[in-house]
């Protein structure tokens, strides 16, 4: 459970009005913090000025802002030279400056002066060690790294990188933050390159090697790139927008940490030091050259990428999160394994690293899931947190805002269905990692799916739903952001629903030409009648929450700043009554619900008898008397 945030509202500070320190300082300001901005001059500083309104006039042309708000977020940017101006009170302080060790641990020195005790203080290096550059800071536990990607207000990829000291809260911070931003985080070891840059740097070197080993021609290479990774720019387009000389000096600088097989290519080091782009358009495709070419991006991709793993820096669902979010690629390194098929992938993996020997590792962690047999990298999409008896079920896919698709709701249930088994689990709280719970279907699996395909996509979804459904201890469905379509058809499962006061629920399956099938029309039929279920699902409008309360269909409205922490309270409260006589009175209403009052009655009535008989209500009620409060044993 995340709790409610660290950062008290209050300024933020960022260091460098550079590239990315002004895009960093306007992604902030649109997240409605007030920055100010420090460079060492004010020529700079009215450069960064200038491109914040750049992109913000660009943002109003594109109709994507008003002007209004154009000149909302401008007045909370303040520009200073004055370190001491921008520092003090600050409660956040992000590092732009140079990449230079030097410079930037002098800056934090003369930072650790100014900042309160609490200000948490941030780096955007690329390249440099988070934990070397903490050493300048006095309390390197308040340190953390915040990778950016270009350009900073519109690329959603944050790493999050965590530095040998930094105290985990600060990360859960950060990753708040990341939100906040309208970003997904996702969290790094310190080590060079992070995450997404360790294997995307190397792929575009891996291009200009290609070409100078004569193996293919620009133009393949491009093609084969942009088409395997379903980008819309292959290598050699990528580096003319972005900058030659920033892919030669990422991949220089890998180089020095992993050695030779990291080591620039000839050709980009000659076009980084004689300029201009890449004549790529000049070239011509040679089909016949392609597959080479795809195996050996497959082999450096999927090679890096088990590597981040088995190393530690980073997950295998972030680092493809990574692909697709900083990168848009349509496919992330671990989803490529599965489709080319594991054995497969590793074959061409120890191909890529046969040259290299030692000095590319093969992941063993990869050769050992083809020794078992498997035959995808199955990318988990829920995450459970335990705290006490409760236990938080989130479903974890917040780069399409957690949309449904056959692996999470596989995995959904799978994941009810073990936690039954526990009877130390006394109240599961349902809810998104992110600011979002779901927000419908996968669409663009749905897409694909032929007649028989949507049959059973329902009827799995209907399982899935019954897992929750069925779960035998008390089940919350905490709605952030929005629940719609199978989302909202899932939180409907649970034995109620909390939802955060700025949350959106709907069922708009109409406005795509299908209509609900996983239970959630039946269900809120149950709950809300006829008429409302049918006002929601004819016309597809998602409602606020208040309205959602005021209908019926959810149980209570939270403040959105403190939704995670109300419930989990709650779900404590709930953890604390007497066990059997909770999961006694859910079956009771559940299965007395949908039977004559008689039957109800008389279930109602048993249940309650059989309470008598448990060591529970003995201690209960000897607790009421003796004025303590009772220590339940769920027997
Ligand atoms: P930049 O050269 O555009 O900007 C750096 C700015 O820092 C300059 O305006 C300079 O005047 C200022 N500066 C230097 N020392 C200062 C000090 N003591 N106090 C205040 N300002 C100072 O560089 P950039 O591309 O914005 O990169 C900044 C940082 O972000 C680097 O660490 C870089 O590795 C990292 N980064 C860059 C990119 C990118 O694509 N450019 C992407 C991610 C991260």
């Amino acid at each position: 459970m995340k709790g409610q945030s660290i950062i008290p509202p209050g300024p933020v500070a960022v260091i460098g009005a550079g590239t990315m320190g002004s895009g960093i300082a306007q992604a902030l300001a649109q997240a409605g913090f007030s920055v100010r901005v420090r460079d060492v001059d004010t020529r700079v500083l009215d450069r960064g000025r200038a491109q914040v309104e750049r992109m913000l006039a660009g943002a109003v042309e594109r109709k994507k802002m008003t002007a209004a708000r154009k000149e909302e977020v401008l007045s909370r940017l303040q520009f200073t030279t004055d370190l001491k101006e921008a520092a003090t009170g600050a409660v956040l302080v992000v590092e732009a400056i140079f990449e230079d060790l030097e410079v930037k641990n002098a800056l934090f020195r003369e930072l650790a002066g100014l900042v309160g005790e609490t200000t948490l203080v941030a780096t955007n290096t690329s390249s440099l060690s988070v934990g070397r550059l903490a050493e300048g800071f006095p309390d390197p536990g308040r340190f953390a790294g915040l990778h950016f990607f270009f350009p900073a207000p519109i690329n959603k990829l944050l790493e999050v990188v965590g530095g040998p000291a930094t105290r985990p809260e600060m990360l859960d911070e950060l990753d708040r933050l990341g939100y906040r931003l309208r970003k997904i985080p996702i969290r790094t070891a310190d080590r060079a390159g992070f995450c997404v840059n360790r294997f995307f740097v190397p792929y575009l070197n891996e291009a200009c090697r290609l070409v100078e080993e004569g193996v293919a021609s620009m133009a393949t290479v491009e093609e084969v790139g942009r088409e395997l990774f379903r980008a819309t720019l292959g290598p050699f387009e990528l580096m003319n927008v972005t900058g030659i000389p920033i892919a030669f000096h990422a991949q220089t600088s890998l180089a020095q940490a992993f050695g030779p097989a990291y080591a620039p290519s000839r050709l980009l080091e000659e076009k980084f030091r004689s300029g201009g782009p890449w004549p790529w358009k000049a070239t011509t495709v040679d089909p016949d050259k392609k597959a080479r070419v795809r195996d050996r991006f497959i082999g450096l991709t999927v090679g890096i990428a088990a590597r981040l793993v088995e190393e530690g820096v980073a997950t295998a669902e972030a680092t493809d999160r990574g692909a697709l979010v900083g990168l848009r690629r349509g496919i992330g390194p671990f989803a490529l394994a599965s489709e080319v098929g594991l054995a497969d992938a590793l074959r061409l993996v120890e191909a890529y690293a046969a040259p290299w020997g030692d000095r590319f590792p093969v992941a063993t962690e990869l050769r050992n899931r083809v020794a078992r047999g498997e035959t995808r990298w199955e990318l988990q999409r829920v995450r459970t947190e335990r705290y006490g008896s409760v236990v938080w079920v989130l479903l974890d896919r917040p780069e399409v805002l957690n949309s449904l698709n056959s692996d999470l709701l596989a995995q959904v249930e799978a994941t009810f269905r073990t936690l039954a088994r526990d009877p130390g689990v006394r109240c599961v709280v349902l809810a998104g990692s992110g600011p979002v719970f779901a927000a419908g279907a996968d669409i663009a699996e749905m897409e694909a799916k032929s007649h028989q395909d949507g049959i059973e996509f329902g009827f799995r979804g209907q399982a899935t739903a019954r897992s929750i459904e069925e779960f035998p201890a008390p089940v919350i469905a905490l709605v952030e952001g929005y629940a719609l379509g199978g989302g909202l058809e899932l939180a409907l499962a649970a034995d109620f629903i909390v939802a955060a006061d700025d949350a959106r629920l709907g069922l708009p399956e109409v406005t795509v030409g299908i209509h609900p099938g996983m239970g959630g029309a039946s269900r809120l039929t149950r709950l809300i009648g006829r008429g409302r279920t049918k006002l929601l699902t004819y016309t597809g409008v998602p409602i606020p929450a208040a309205e959602a309360e005021r209908m019926g269909f959810v149980a209570r409205v939270v403040p959105s700043a403190s939704a995670r922490e109300e419930t989990q309270k709650l779900a404590d409260l709930i953890a604390q009554r007497a066990p059997l006589g909770v999961r006694w009175i859910k079956q009771v209403i559940d299965h007395g619900m949908d039977s004559p009052l008689a039957t109800a009655l008389y279930l109602e009535g048993t249940s309650a008898g059989q309470t008598f008989a448990t060591a529970d209500r003995h201690e209960g009620m000897r607790a009421f008397l003796d004025r303590r409060p009772p220590k339940f044993e769920g027997q």
